[in-house]
């Protein structure tokens, strides 16, 4: 019997896709939090999870190495989703990418005045092509971690970063000063795996489509 490897990482990606896999009948055997391991068995013997980075599942699903995964949108647009198939919207892990810079920071005059404007981000495609699509030229500086303090110590004058509750903005005295897009996550299956194990995917596929669709919608 073939195994199905499944892609996730810690944290909300994990949490989020737990109700939905437990609603298609896979529950893993362990939280990768607590136990610290990495390979995951579940109550199904044909079913394992692997528990790797949030920007590393694409790589790991488009070579193989898991069968399917889930990953943010924002994930995927940096990284291109080259070689995977992206059956569904999971609409869980929902936030928004947007620019943000210190308060009182005019951002609209010194767009306005064709002033050469620095962006720190870790989602430096996404910020190019939001930008080139404005006709707007920015320096772009490329992190890997902790967007929001860049403005703060004078690194850059705006950032490109993901919010949900917009909490983590309002501590460190950050406004959004424009909207880029809505991000969720997405599953992502590896083509040739869809193939080969079709009968164990498939329906996998079909029911986390279905719990996914029976999700509360989210106010706001
Ligand atoms: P790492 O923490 O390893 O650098 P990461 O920050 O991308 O990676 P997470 O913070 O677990 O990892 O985020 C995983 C995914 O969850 C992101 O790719 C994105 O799609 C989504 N996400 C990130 N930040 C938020 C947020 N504030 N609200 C909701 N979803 C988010
Ligand atoms: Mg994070």
């Amino acid at each position: 019997m073939p195994t199905l490897t499944f892609a996730l990482s810690k944290g909300r990606i994990f949490d989020e896709t737990l109700p939905l896999l437990r609603a298609a009948g896979i529950v893993p055997a362990e939280d990768p939090e607590s136990s610290r391991k990495l390979i995951v068995g579940t109550n199904r013997p044909d079913v394992s999870v692997v528990i790797v980075r949030a920007s590393d599942v694409p790589t790991y699903v488009a070579h193989g190495a898991a069968d399917i995964g889930v990953a943010g949108k924002d994930v995927l647009l940096e990284q291109g989703g080259e070689g995977l198939y992206q059956p569904l919207d999971l609409e869980i892990a929902r936030c928004r990418m947007v620019v943000a810079t210190r308060r009182g920071f005019d951002w609209a005059g010194t767009v306005q005045r064709g002033a050469r404007i620095r962006v720190a981000t870790k989602y430096v495609k996404t910020a190019r092509e939001h930008f080139a699509a404005k006709g707007m030229h920015v320096d772009l500086i490329k992190l890997h971690g902790s967007m929001e303090l860049a403005p703060l110590a004078g690194l850059a004058d705006a950032i490109v970063d993901l919010v949900s509750t917009g909490r983590t903005l309002q501590a460190n005295d950050l406004v959004v000063v424009e909207e880029i897009m809505p991000i969720s996550a997405r599953l992502i299956v590896n083509p040739g795996a869809l193939k080969l194990k079709r009968d164990v995917a498939k329906p996998l596929i079909d029911a986390l489509a279905d719990a996914a669709r029976m999700q509360p919608e989210p106010v706001a």
